[in-house]
C-alpha cells in the first residue's frame, strides 16, 4: 500500500502533524489541481510540495530564483534520503548529463531549476521525455513588476501550462500583498487555481522598536543580554555604516561580517557563505543582503535606520524565526532617519507620482514607529488581517509606553520653530527652547525671543522627542532640500490656537531594562552546556560535508535533545524533526553527546575522572 501524506511526513522529515494548510495544499496538487499559496516565511511552504513530489510518480519540477537556495535545499533533502537534484550554470557539462540520465531514468524526486535553465529547449525537451510530478514556482512574486524581486525570467513561466497540459502547478510566496497576488494568477496562467491563503502572523518574532540615542551601544546591549552567540541581522542604510558597524562589532568580539553592493561579487558570496554555514555569525548588511536566505535560525534582525515602508520592514524582519523558536525585530530610529530617507525619495529618478506614494509609505512606517499600541495589531492591519487581541509579545504589550499631555510643550515647540523663521532644524530649535546661550544665538537674535529658554523643563533628549513625534504627526514637516529645516503644516494651527491636545508618548530612558525579556532560545532548555555540545558536533559534522549545520538538525530539534535527553535510537525517532534517515546517518553520533555529557556533568565526575 503506498505511503499516505501524513506518513511522508514523519517517516522522511520527521514531524508528526501537518501545520496550517499543509495538508490541504497536499491533497489539492496529488489531485492534480494548480494552487497558488500564500503563506508567511517558515509558514513551511517547501513541504506543499516535496509531498507531492514523493507521492505522484515522475519527477517534480521545482522553479526557483536563486543558486544558493537551491543548493541548500537540495542539501537538505538528500539529507533527508531523498533523491533530489539541481540545474544550474554551476554544474560541470559532464554533471548535467548525469543528472539528465539519472532523471530519464526515473530516479529522481525533485528536480530543480532556475527559470532561464528550464526554459531553455534543451530542458524543455527532456521533459518532454520524462513523467513530471508536478511543477512548483518559488519565490512566485519574482513575476510581479511593482514587486521588489522582479525577475524577468519569470514571465516567460506562462508557457509551461501550454507546453505540459495537465500537470499540476503551484504557485508559492511569502507576499502579503493583493495586487502582488493577483499578479501572479495573472501572468502565470493560473486563472483557475484554487489559492490557499494562510494569516501573516509571524507569533514567535518579538517586535521592538526603540528611539535612537547611541545605536550601536543600544544594539550591544540587546546582543550581550539577550542574543550572544546568536546569528543574526543588522540593516544598516549606508555602506559605510555597514563596514563601520561589522568593524566595531569585530571589535567587541562578535563574528560581524559586512555585507553589501559595493563589494565585489566573490567577497559576498563569501560572506553570506560563512553566515549560512556557520554558527553565531551577524551579519551587518544593507538590504542587498536577505533575499533567499533560507537560514532558520537567524535570532535577530536589527534595524539601525528607518526601513523605506512597512512591506521592507516586514520582509526584512521576517527573516528572523523562521524555525518558529523565538526570535526579535528590534529597530533603533530618529528623527535623522525620516530626513534622509525623504531626502533620498526626493532625489531620486522617480515621477510625481511615484515619490507621493514613497512618501506615503514612509509616513506609514512613521506611524508604526511612535505607536502606543499593540505593534503586531497596526502591521497585520496594514496587510489587511485582524488580530483581535493585542499580542503580549511586542513592546508596547510588554512594557506598556506611558503617554503624557503635551500640549503646552507642542505649542512652544511649534512657536519656537515659527518665530526662528521656520529656516532651522530640530538641533537648533531644541536649542533655542533650552536657552542655550551662544555666539550664533546672539547673532541671530533668538536670545530675546520668548521662547528661548522657556523649554528648561525638559531636557534636550525629552525635546528632541517632542519635535520627533510632531512630524510623524504632521504637525510639523522637515523640508528636505535644505538642512533639515522644520516648517509649521496647516495642520499646527489648530495646536497653536489652543484648539486640540496633543498626547504624546514617553519614551523609555534607553537605560531602562524593565522589559519581561525571554532568554535566550533553545539554550534555555536542558542540562547547562548541553545545547551548545550538541551544536558544536552539528557544525563538525556539517562541515566535513560541506553543508549548511541547519540541514542536519535545526536548532528546535538540538533543542528538544537538549530537553529530553533521548538514551535510545528509539527515543531519538520521537523527536521532531528526526526521520528515517537523519536517524540512521546521526542517531548514534548524537546519542553519544547526550551520554558523554551526563557523564562529564554529572555531580562527583571530576572526582571520577581523577581515580581513573
Ligand atoms: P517557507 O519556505 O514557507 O519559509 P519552509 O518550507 O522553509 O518555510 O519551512 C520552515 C521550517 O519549518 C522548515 O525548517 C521546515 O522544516 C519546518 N516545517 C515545515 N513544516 C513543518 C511541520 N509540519 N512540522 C514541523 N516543522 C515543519
Ligand atoms: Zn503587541
Amino acid at each position: 500500500m503506498p505511503a499516505t501524506a501524513t506518513q511522508i511526513l514523519e517517516r522522511v522529515f520527521g514531524y508528526a502533524r501537518f501545520r496550517g494548510q499543509q495538508q490541504a495544499v497536499i491533497d489539492h496538487a496529488i489531485a492534480g489541481g494548480d494552487s497558488l499559496v500564500l503563506m508567511p516565511t517558515g509558514g513551511g511552504k517547501s513541504l506543499c510540495y516535496q509531498i507531492p513530489a514523493l507521492m505522484r510518480g515522475g519527477a517534480a519540477v521545482v522553479v526557483s530564483p536563486l543558486i544558493a537556495l537551491m543548493r541548500d535545499q537540495v542539501a537538505a533533502l538528500l539529507q533527508a534520503g531523498v533523491r533530489a537534484a539541481y540545474l544550474n550554470s554551476t554544474l560541470s557539462y559532464g554533471e548535467v548529463l548525469d543528472v539528465e540520465a539519472r532523471l530519464r531514468a526515473g530516479s529522481i524526486d525533485l528536480l530543480y531549476a532556475a527559470p532561464e535553465r528550464l526554459l531553455g529547449e534543451r530542458t524543455l525537451a527532456l521533459l518532454d521525455e520524462v513523467d513530471v510530478a508536478l511543477f512548483a514556482i518559488d519565490e512566485a512574486h519574482c513575476v510581479s513588476q511593482w514587486g521588489h524581486d522582479f525577475r524577468p525570467e519569470y514571465l516567460q513561466l506562462a508557457v509551461l501550462r501550454d507546453r505540459f497540459p495537465g500537470i499540476p502547478r503551484m504557485a508559492l510566496t511569502a507576499t502579503a500583498d493583493e495586487t502582488t497576488r493577483r499578479e501572479i494568477a495573472e501572468r502565470l496562467g493560473l486563472a483557475g487555481a484554487r489559492w490557499f491563503i494562510s494569516g501573516f502572523d509571524r507569533p514567535n518574532i518579538q517586535y521592538r522598536v526603540a528611539p535612537k540615542s547611541t545605536p550601536r551601544d543600544q544594539l550591544a546591549r540587546i546582543l550581550d543580554t539577550e542574543h550572544r552567540g546568536d546569528a543574526g541581522i543588522v540593516y544598516c542604510l549606508s555602506r559605510r555604516s555597514v563596514d563601520e558597524t561589522a568593524e566595531w562589532l569585530r571589535g567587541r568580539g562578535v563574528d560581524a561580517l559586512a555585507y553589501h553592493a559595493g563589494m565585489n561579487a566573490r567577497e559576498r558570496e563569501a560572506h553570506q557563505d560563512r553566515f549560512v554555514r556557520g554558527e553565531g555569525v551577524v551579519m551587518v548588511a544593507t538590504i542587498a543582503f536577505g533575499m533567499g536566505i533560507d537560514k532558520p535560525n537567524v535570532r535577530f534582525v536589527a534595524h539601525l535606520n528607518l526601513p523605506k515602508s512597512l512591506e521592507a520592514y516586514y520582509q526584512e524582519t521576517g527573516r528572523a524565526g523562521r524555525d518558529g523558536l523565538p526570535a526579535t525585530a528590534w529597530m533603533a530610529y530618529g528623527l535623522q532617519d525620516v530626513i534622509t530617507l525623504r531626502q533620498m525619495v526626493d532625489g531620486s529618478e522617480a515621477g510625481a507620482e511615484r515619490k507621493r506614494l514613497e512618501i506615503r509609505k514612509l509616513d506609514g512606517m512613521l506611524g508604526y514607529c511612535e505607536l502606543t499600541t499593540c505593534r503586531r495589531q497596526a502591521l497585520l492591519a496594514y496587510f489587511g488581517e485582524t488580530l483581535a487581541d493585542p499580542c503580549g509579545n511586542c513592546d508596547n504589550c510588554l512594557d506598556p509606553p506611558e503617554s503624557w499631555d503635551a500640549t503646552e510643550a507642542a505649542r512652544k515647540a511649534l512657536s519656537c520653530v515659527y518665530r526662528t523663521g521656520q529656516r532651522f532644524g530640530a538641533g537648533y530649535v531644541v536649542d533655542v527652547l533650552r536657552g542655550k546661550d551662544d555666539e550664533r544665538m546672539r547673532r541671530f537674535g533668538h536670545h530675546r525671543l520668548p521662547t528661548f529658554g522657556a523649554g528648561d523643563d525638559l531636557d534636550a533628549r525629552q525635546w528632541r522627542s517632542v519635535v520627533r513625534q510632531l512630524v510623524a504627526r504632521g504637525l510639523l514637516s522637515v523640508d528636505i532640500d535644505g538642512f533639515g529645516s522644520l516648517r509649521l503644516t496647516a495642520a499646527a494651527a489648530g495646536v497653536l490656537r489652543g484648539d486640540a491636545i496633543v498626547e504624546l508618548r514617553r519614551d523609555a530612558r534607553p537605560a531602562r531594562a524593565s522589559r519581561k525579556r525571554r532568554a535566550a532560545a533553545g539554550a534555555a532548555s536542558g542540562p547547562p552546556g548541553l545545547f551548545d555540545a550538541l551544536r558544536a558536533r552539528r557544525l563538525e559534522l556539517a562541515q566535513s560535508q560541506g553543508v549548511p549545520p541547519y540541514v542536519i538538525f535545526h536548532d528546535a530539534t538540538l533543542a528538544a535533545m537538549a530537553e529530553v535527553q533521548p538514551q535510545t535510537l528509539d527515543e531519538m525517532a520521537t523527536l521532531s524533526g528526526v526521520g528515517a534517515k537523519k536517524l540512521e546517518r546521526y542517531g548514534e553520533i548524537f546519542l553519544r553527546v547526550i551520554r558523554e555529557h551526563g557523564v562529564d556533568t554529572a555531580p562527583g565526575a571530576d572526582v571520577a575522572d581523577a581515580a581513573r
